[in-house]
């Protein structure tokens, strides 16, 4: 495993690079000079663009065939803050018909969780 990502320590920009997991794992700080520091940022919008690439994502109702048209930074957040906020993963649903209908199946609507 590896990862690559920009740090900023003291107005210097470092990549750095992670390896390894767990432990073992071993990060390595290369600073970078100032004048590639245009070009890089150029190049992580550009990553950061294609993050946004439209996925059609599966609307959790298994007897609905419908999709949900999300970016992958949408579809990130997503899951990940709505853990980290309630600590739970919330599903998504392409409608607000399918969501009730699965929380009447699984006992309730979501306002008697909120309560
Ligand atoms: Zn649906």
């Amino acid at each position: 495993m590896q990862n690559s990502f920009l740090r900023e320590k003291h107005g210097q920009l470092y990549l750095v690079t992670r390896t390894g997991r767990g432990s073992k794992r071993k990060e390595k700080w290369l600073p970078l000079p100032e004048t590639d520091r245009d070009l890089i940022e150029k190049t992580l919008l550009s990553k950061e663009a294609l993050k946004e690439e439209i996925i059609q994502f599966p609307c959790m109702n298994p007897e609905c065939r419908n999709t949900i048209p999300m970016t992958k930074s949408q579809l990130e957040d997503f899951f990940v803050s709505s853990k980290k906020k309630y600590d739970m993963i919330i599903m998504p649903f392409c409608s607000k018909e399918c969501r009730d209908k699965m929380l009447e199946k699984h006992g309730g609507s979501i306002d008697e969780y909120k309560r």
